[in-house]
């Protein structure tokens, strides 16, 4: 019997936390901070790109800065390929987690220093450290239970919960710190937010009852001497295409988005690749595999479209809604807290939804086609308020709104697609079924990336269009697909978890 599994043994009577595993209060509260740190940092990186170096800024255009944006949110995901493999093949789950807190904590000091060179560094090392701990601790989330404990659902939805309690409080503290001291002082608030899930993560370790310690399939001996080449193969390769990049485009900023962007898409199309034509995938896997492709590439359109929040959303937050209401000034980093803030307040109900609906309409298939249809009448939104509001004269409720329904949108797919991915994935590959979703958020943010950079001279609402035409194009075919991807999911709900 494996560690994991004696743990979660035990952990079948351990119902300390909201009747759930001790454990999962650990992992609640440094989720919890570590997001806390993730977005307050999120909230104000693209007004600190492209503010003026006077105003303590870095002077980027806008359309690189969003498209930076972009980009680093693609490479965090990205990264989470890495952060699976340092888990499953070096140092195990929760020392992965461990690590990425360090160097994520490491990155938000070298962005609290106010200097260009070590803002750069800093926004490295928090993508390289979420890569690490972000797909990790939800992966120990699931090993607190045993297979068939049936607590393991509302343990992830009270996961999720904590996501989006800091992601809700840090905008308001990162903005309020930015406001009188400036972008340095934000950074700072998300340096002491990761230390506070770094001592918890610490001090709970006991409570996770070795969860996350075992490497299920470590390195033998002549791969573990091949990895410092293997390492070494990884940058330079990286180094070439930004090279390569840099012959077609006229910065090394933008040389980097496109090699990230090349990654982005190109890692998720291998991964595909390297499933279908896997002799340890059977044919009837081949078939959920294929079922599961539109709802990725939904995925995909959603998450481009979902993740302007910090970018073109950020930019219409901060230059054409109203400063101020009835004397209140407003903040254009609170609206990023309008996202999670009604992912709690509607979460629950439609947890509940889909328990008194479970087996009837709709179905997984459905309920995604739903949520990119949503999402592209967001962007259509989008597309209007920026052809509609000049200078700051939007009221609240426009991009309120549209978070609003960016939200319903989410709770459509989001916390869908991570079990029909674990559904779906071949048994041998079950592991990197989480990075395959995550990889989805990864190609979007490179799509989105690309797609900013390619149309900086159109304007705002025909980005806006071009990407609603997009995603309702893809939400069509997704329609129209449903019914075969229903057909080949169906012997998934018998055969697997
Ligand atoms: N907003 C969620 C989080 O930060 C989900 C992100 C995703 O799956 O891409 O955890
Ligand atoms: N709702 C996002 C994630 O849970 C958090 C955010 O975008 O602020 O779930």
């Amino acid at each position: 019997m494996s560690v994991t599994t004696r743990s979660a043994e035990s952990s079948r009577s351990d119902r300390g936390f909201l009747g759930h595993p001790t454990g999962l209060s650990t992992l609640f509260f440094v989720e919890l901070w570590e997001r806390f740190s993730y977005y307050g940092m999120r909230a104000i990186l693209l007004y600190f790109l492209v503010d003026t170096a006077a105003n303590g800024g870095l002077g980027i255009d806008e359309a690189t800065g969003t498209s930076v944006v972009a980009i680093y949110g693609s490479a965090v995901y990205l990264l989470s390929v890495l952060g699976g493999y340092a888990a499953d093949r070096l140092v195990g789950a929760r020392r992965s987690t461990l690590y990425g807190g360090v160097v994520i904590m490491a990155g938000h000091l070298s962005l609290a220093v106010p200097a260009t060179p070590t803002a750069w560094l800093g926004i490295v090392l928090v993508a390289l450290g979420t890569g690490l701990l972000k797909p990790n601790i939800s992966a120990i989330v699931g090993r607190l239970y045993a297979d068939d404990d049936p607590r393991r659902d509302a343990g992830f939805s009270i996961f999720y919960m904590s996501i989006n309690l800091g992601a809700l409080f840090s905008p308001l503290v990162v903005a309020f710190l930015r406001d009188r001291f400036g972008y340095h002082a934000g950074f700072s608030a998300a340096a002491v937010g990761m230390g506070v899930a770094l001592v918890w993560f610490v001090l709970g370790r006991r409570t996770l009852r070795g969860a996350g310690d075992d490497v299920p399939n470590p390195l033998g001996a002549t791969e573990r001497r091949r990895l410092p080449l293997l390492v070494l193969g990884a940058v330079v390769a990286v180094a070439l295409l930004v090279a390569l990049a840099s012959t077609w485009r006229d910065s090394v900023l933008l040389a980097v988005i496109d090699a990230i962007s090349v990654l982005a898409i190109a890692t998720p199309v291998a991964y595909f690749v390297v499933m279908f034509r896997s002799r340890k995938v059977d044919d009837q896997e081949r078939t959920h595999l294929a079922a599961y492709i539109p709802l990725w590439v939904g995925a995909v359109v959603f998450w481009m479209i979902f993740e302007q929040a910090a970018g073109k959303m950020a930019l219409f937050a901060q230059e054409r809604t109203v400063t101020s209401v009835g004397g209140v000034q407003v903040n254009p980093e609170w609206f990023q807290s309008v996202n999670p803030l009604a992912i709690i307040a509607l979460a629950p109900l439609f947890g509940l939804l889909w328990v008194r609906r479970a087996g009837r309409f709709p179905s997984t298939p459905m309920k995604f086609t739903i949520g990119v249809t949503l999402i592209g009448v967001s962007a259509l939104a989008m597309a209007w308020a920026f052809a509609s509001y000049q200078g700051n004269t939007s009221p609240v409720w426009v991009l309120g709104g549209v978070f609003v329904l960016q939200t319903v949108a989410e709770l459509f797919l989001s916390p869908v697609g991570l079990s029909a991915t674990t559904r779906l994935a071949p048994t041998a590959f079950a592991s990197q079924a989480m990075a395959l979703w995550f990889l989805a958020t990864a190609a979007g943010q490179a799509v989105a990336a690309q797609l900013i950079t390619a149309m900086s001279g159109l304007g705002d609402s025909t980005y806006y269009l071009v990407n609603a035409a997009i995603t309702l194009v893809v939400a069509a075919a997704m329609l129209a697909l449903v019914p075969w991807v229903r057909s080949r999911m169906a012997s998934a709900e018998v055969t697997t978890v």
